[in-house]
């Protein structure tokens, strides 16, 4: 990734800072377009996490396209632009400040008396955030990892993000340990509720084909949702996309995280994520004296990380189901 390749996408970003900042109903970062027709509320975020460029660049090709909702409303949010703006002692996007803002949403935190720029963000977004029939979080990921779409816990958003299709790969989990994401929050975890929330890692933070995925994404996500019609996609998108043939959704159900217990960590290989290993009992790692194998047949390792320090999730262990 070159120099010139970041300068455009962060040139885009700041854009789609600018379109937004005036925001909606009181909040800044945010616009709302009403079709006037009965749909449903249909939500793109992006910048949950400040360094992740390529849903800002997504919200700005929106803008900029003129593809505006043919039915119900189509709301864009920027999250956490705190961080994403150079500021004090961090002249480039920071994933954060204070704290993860992908780990605030639960009810006790929001409401709570805990304090931090992300929670008062989080709080200022929540109407918006946990309001819509259908969600999009656009994030990225810190290694040239393959793009996915995780679809949480409900089997309807998993039902929906493999109708999606886009990125192929969808990844059901149980979210983290560490806080819940928005994707696992409020109406969109309701077990016999109907809103429906995905989170999709569009590839490395700086990469431009991230933001391309980005922006096909979204646009994808618009029209199986309603707000756009299909043929939209052939205005919206690069010549040949819309029509292109993709792969079959395939549905990977998390069932095991390696957590690092010691600082001699390594993988066996690069993975690139989603890899799948055919045999149960195959060494993928060795953590000090520990060895790593794989406990099923065609276990599919899930965004393995690059960044091995103890208390870290290496690698998450998942299941074909589809
Ligand atoms: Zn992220």
């Amino acid at each position: 990734v070159t120099t010139q390749e970041v300068g455009i996408l962060m040139e885009r970003a700041r854009a789609a800072l600018n379109a937004t900042r005036a925001g909606f109903a009181g909040i800044p970062y945010a616009v709302q377009f009403d079709s006037g027709q009965p749909g449903p509320h249909v939500l793109i975020n992006a910048l949950m996490h400040g360094n992740e460029l390529c849903g800002a660049v997504a919200v700005h090709h929106i803008l900029q396209s003129g593809l505006r909702p043919r039915r119900g409303r189509l709301t864009l949010t920027l999250g956490n632009v705190g961080a994403f703006l150079p500021g004090e002692g961090k002249p480039q996007p920071a994933r954060c400040r204070d704290q993860d803002m992908n780990r605030v949403w639960a009810p006790d935190l929001l409401e709570g008396p805990e304090r931090s720029r992300e929670l008062e963000r989080a709080r200022e977004l929540r109407p918006l955030l946990q309001s819509a029939d259908f969600l999009l979080d656009l994030h990225s990921m810190q290694s040239g990892t393959v793009p996915l779409i995780l679809c949480g816990s409900t089997p309807r958003a998993a039902d929906f993000a493999c109708r999606l299709g886009h990125p192929f790969w969808v990844v059901a989990d149980r979210g983290h340990a560490a806080g819940r994401r928005l994707i696992d929050s409020g109406p969109y975890a309701e077990p016999d509720g109907r809103a429906v929330a995905v989170l999709v890692e569009c590839g490395q933070h700086r990469a431009p084909e991230s933001a391309r995925t980005a922006v096909e994404t979204s646009l994808r996500f618009l029209a199986l949702t309603g707000c756009l019609d299909g043929t939209d996609l052939e205005s919206g998108l690069e010549p040949g996309l819309a029509a292109r043939r993709r792969p079959a959704p395939v549905l990977v159900e998390v069932t095991d995280a390696v957590t690092i217990a010691t600082d001699r960590f390594r993988f066996l290989h690069a993975f690139r994520g989603m890899d799948t290993v055919a045999r149960a009992g195959t060494l993928i790692a060795c953590d000090g004296d520990r060895d790593i194998l794989t406990p099923y047949d065609d276990c599919v390792l899930v965004m393995p990380s690059p960044s091995l320090r103890p208390g870290q999730t290496a690698v998450r262990l998942g299941r074909i189901v589809r």
